[in-house]
Formats: structure tokens, sequence, C-alpha cells
């Protein structure tokens, strides 16, 4: 729901900033967290995230003004003075944050919004390039979360300046580099709690889901702190194994609908039906009875570059961060076929710099991303 495209230019060459910094850090002290195709590959999707938003903006918007117009309270109409008080941006930002607490959670306990939501946990390194990895597909759902600041009569621009506050401070908390913080760690979201939210150790799985906040993990049961002895393991129990952008989006959305289509082949439409609005199983995929990884075994995708592929991608995924900046500066005002031609254009680079690899056996995490050769 955040449309805050001019804040986002504004914002791109601070978040360039933070990054490389990071990365020097890290060769600095011996403890490396990035990789060039992965980070590459978080911010085609973050790029991808923002231009798709500006194409769907239109339909998310009337879906949340046409839910609005349902649940709109009485009150609501004395509440807009309030609003647009100090008090009322505070008040909206702890109601945005509890709104998006419930659509986090669901987003990783309900298969058709962890479609949507998985894109974020593909990455099996944690830095601030994965704070920009952003889904596409959120305009579908994400909307109806936020009907509870609707009923209340919260003005759209006080929504979008809170919703921009809850995302940009997340952030800072994708990294490796910043350790626990006494007391921080148990209200605030935090680095250290939020990498707990990013593993797929057992103990850590589906928990920490607050933007900025603790206290509604801690309220509703989801708080798990890091702890010494179980180091976190990152990415998503079923690993994506690719780069490619596209593929990051709709991995999901193609899994549930093979599931749901075996499903429909054998008569058993409830269970059709329950791919899409069910539980996510992180052990077995609901209708095809396949097993996934050990979730302590997880590999390490890491394939090789093709014949000069490196030099490749990384043009084109220069060409695309300038030409996306460029374009993004003033996008809403832009005509829609130009929108349109935008997004086709990003698409189409942002596939390109993915496409420079050949396909290898993924080793063992633990064999340290070690890769056979191109064949
Ligand atoms: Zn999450
Ligand atoms: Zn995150």
């Amino acid at each position: 729901m955040a449309y805050n495209y001019d804040l986002i230019v504004w914002a791109a060459p601070i978040f360039t900033l933070l990054m490389v910094l990071e990365y020097l850090w890290g060769k600095r002290i011996g403890r490396q967290t990035y990789r060039l195709s992965d980070a590459m590959t978080s911010i085609n999707l973050g790029v991808l995230s923002q231009v798709s938003g500006v194409v769907s903006k239109a339909f998310s918007l009337a879906a949340f003004a046409w839910g609005a117009s349902y649940v709109a309270l009485p009150i609501a109409a004395h509440l807009q003075d309030f609003w647009h008080s100090v008090w009322g941006y505070a008040a909206a930002l702890v109601l945005y944050d509890f709104c998006y607490y419930w659509l986090h959670r669901l987003g990783h306990t309900r298969r058709v919004l962890w479609a949507t939501h998985s894109v974020h946990h593909q990455s099996q390194d944690y830095n601030l390039s994965t704070a920009l990895r952003q889904t596409s597909s959120g305009f579908l759902l994400t909307w109806l979360f936020y009907l509870p600041m609707a009923a209340l009569g919260v003005p759209l621009e006080v929504l979008f300046t809170v919703a921009a506050i809850d995302l940009f401070y997340q952030f800072w908390i994708h990294t490796e580099h910043v350790p626990r913080l006494p007391v921080l760690d148990k209200w605030l979201t935090t680095p250290s709690n939020h990498r707990v939210h990013h593993a797929i150790n057992n103990i850590y799985l589906d928990k920490n889901f607050g933007g900025m906040t603790m206290v509604w993990d801690r309220l509703f049961g989801s708080y798990q702190e890091e702890l010494t002895e179980h180091p976190c393991v990152y990415g998503t129990t079923k690993p994506l194994n690719s780069w490619n952008p596209i593929w990051a989006n709709v991995a999901e959305f193609s899994a549930m609908t093979r599931d749901s289509t075996k499903a429909l082949k054998n008569r058993a439409f409830g269970q059709a039906l329950w791919v899409w609005l069910g539980t996510t199983n992180y052990r077995v995929s609901a209708a095809s009875g396949d097993a996934l990884p050990d979730a302590a075994q997880p590999m390490r995708f890491d394939p090789q570059w093709r014949d000069k592929g490196k030099a490749v991608a990384i043009a084109c995924f220069l060409v695309v961060a300038v030409v996306n900046t460029l374009a993004l500066d003033g996008s809403a005002l832009k005509p829609l076929w130009q929108q349109w031609a935008w997004l086709a254009l990003v698409t189409l680079g942002c596939w390109a710099t993915s496409a420079n690899y050949c396909a290898t056996q993924s080793p063992p995490l633990s064999a340290g991303g070690a890769t056979p050769k191109c064949r």
C-alpha cells in the first residue's frame, strides 16, 4: 500500500551507499555476507516491485476504496482532524504496524499469502539488499489487511506516510553485522530478531513478524530470540534455485496451480480449494505429497557464470537500475502506456541479468558453495 515513489528515488542513493559500506565492512572484517548474483537478484526484485506497483496501484486503490465503503464506522467522520495531528500520525503508525503484523503472520501461514510474501525470503544470504527483495503480487490481497484503518477513517495520505515509515525502518534490520542488542531486541524489530524471522532452523520458523516492534509478537506468542547455539540458516525450506526475478514472483503460484489441478483431476474439490486457502505446510506440499528438503540440510544455490556472463549481467543490471530510477521519478503522472512499456523494459532487463548462468547441481550449504564447472 506504500506509494511513495519519489521518496524511493530519493532513498535509492542512500540505500546504495549503505549496501556498499556493508560490503566493505564485511571485506574488512573477513566476514562477507554478499554474493553478486544474489544481491543483483534481490535489487532487481525491488525494482520490479516498484515498477509493477505503479501499474497495479489503480487496482489496489479501487479494491481498498470498495472495501472501505463497507467497513467505515460512524466515528470515522469525527476523527479527520485527529488523524492529521502528530498524535494521529503516531496512532496511525501503531495501527498500521498491528495490521502489518497480521498480514505478515498470515503471509507465512496461509499458502495464497505465502505465494506473495515468499519472494522476500528466498535469498539464502542476509544483508541490506535482502531488504529490497520485495514481491510484485502484493497488490492482490494486501489491501484487505489495512481495512481496519479505513474503518476508522485514516486518510490515504496518512496511511501512505506511516506505510513508508514502517517500510523504510525495515531496511537497517537486514544485516548480520549488528549483534544482539540488549533490551531493544525484546521490544523493537532489530537485526537480531529479524535474522530469526528469516531463518529456516526449526526453532526459528514462523517467529518475529513485527514490522517495527516485537510487542505484537510477545502478545500473540510468536516471539523468539536469537540463540548462539542455533546460528541462523537463511532462505526458504523449499529453495527457489533460480536467479530469475520473474520466476521468483510466480514460483509459488505455479506450485499451487499444479497442486490444485492435481486435486481437481482426483475430483478432490475441497482439497483443490484448500491448496490456496489452507495453511502453509513446510514439510509436505498439501495435494502433491512431494517431500520437501530437510530444513537442516539446505542446498546453496550458487551456479557458475556463462562465458562473459558476469560482464553482461552487470551491464544489464546497471541499465535496469538507471532506466528505473529515471522512470520512477514522477511516475504517477506518466501516461499508462508509458508505465506499461517501462514495466516491460525493466522486466526484460531483469530477466536478461539472470540469464547468464549455467544450471549446475547445487551443493550442500556445508560445502561452502563450491560448484561444478559449466558444461
Ligand atoms: Zn516474512
Ligand atoms: Zn525481512
